[in-house]
């Protein structure tokens, strides 16, 4: 029996192979990896989650290969594919004849998300298997994401094994883009920020709005949310905990800076790590700065709105 702590690309292949769950690093969060051609597999990501089963996975591609495999392509997703992969944007797309994967991955839709992550562990492990893997973020559903082993092993007490490669060097989940004829539409925005893609393809990345027809199934509310309870202010109360961008807010017993240069890779970053160590300090209250909405400000501003939103 491998070493759930110390696990090699091949054991963690053979786990996989064999239908049960690993989680692996990527570049955005470390997500929990699952044979995304067995049903069986696929659904205890669904139950070690507590995730609901109508929140579809995104499946994670060793190369475009495999990922043409999976779904159809029209020019402007190849276009898409080739521009940003292996990077961290996940392409909804229609699934193809014969594709494969267990129906309860894409919650019986049918489109199918893909990526092809940027990070070496992941992409030999993706190898090493041979099989598409589902792996949504390695969390409890409803909770912040993991940027490090340590916090996967938290998260599940222990009882997930690890591919252990450090932090995660983008700190935020993937951007998903949906196409609409030669229309891009961003269902959530993320690690790869809407003016990128909006620069490299030369054409506008709409937002999605509230209740359109393309849609992402399962973006609720309440989300990436830490134990403490959190509301958007600049201004601190005595007692509760500051989540800084820039220059820190003073006479604060607890502040933590997500960058005090304003970078917002940086912020990006440290989102998840920072609110996972105000956890751990035993906070009950964060306060956190406001974030410009440009670049990677999109992503981390839903983030905190999601962590900030009344839970159910
Ligand atoms: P997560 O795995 O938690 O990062 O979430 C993946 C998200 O991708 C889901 O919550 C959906 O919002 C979105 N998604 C996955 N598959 C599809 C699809 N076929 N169509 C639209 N959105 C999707
Ligand atoms: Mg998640």
């Amino acid at each position: 029996m491998p070493d759930p702590f110390h696990m090699t690309v091949e054991e963690a292949a053979t786990l996989l192979r064999s239908g049960k769950l690993c989680a692996f690093p990527t570049e955005t969060v470390y997500g929990l990896g699952a044979d995304a051609t067995d049903p069986d597999a696929v659904l205890s990501i669904y139950e070690t989650k507590g995730r609901p089963r109508f929140n579809p996975l995104i499946i994670h591609c060793a190369d475009r290969d495999m990922a043409e495999r999976l779904a159809v392509f029209s020019p402007l997703a190849r276009r898409l594919a080739e521009t940003f992969w292996p990077g961290p944007l996940s392409i909804v797309l229609p699934l193809r004849t014969g594709h494969g994967l267990a129906d309860i991955a894409t919650a019986g839709l049918d489109t199918v998300a893909l990526r092809m992550p940027d990070h070496p562990l992941a992409l030999e492990l993706l190898r090493a298997t041979g099989r598409p893997l589902a792996a949504p973020s390695a969390n409890p559903s409803g909770r912040l994401s993991p940027t490090t082993a340590d916090q996967v092993r938290g998260a599940f007490a222990g009882k997930v094994p690890v591919l252990d490669g450090g932090p995660c060097k983008a700190g935020v989940e993937s951007t998903i883009l949906a196409i609409d004829g030669d229309r891009l539409i961003q269902l959530r925005a993320g690690a790869l920020s809407r003016e990128t893609i909006e620069t490299a393809m030369e054409q506008p990345v709409e937002r999605v709005e509230e209740g359109a027809a393309i849609s992402a199934p399962g973006m609720l509310l309440s989300h990436y949310a830490p134990n403490a309870r959190m509301r958007l202010d600049t201004s601190p109360l005595p007692g509760e905990a500051y989540l800084a961008f820039g220059s820190p807010a003073p006479h604060n017993s607890l502040v933590r800076n997500l960058s005090e240069s304003g970078d917002l890779h940086e912020a990006a970053r440290n989102l998840f790590s920072m609110l996972h160590e105000l956890d751990a300090a035993g906070v009950q209250l964060i306060a956190v700065a406001p974030i410009p909405e440009t670049g990677l400000g999109e992503a981390i501003n839903d983030r905190l709105r999601r962590a900030a939103a009344p839970r159910t």
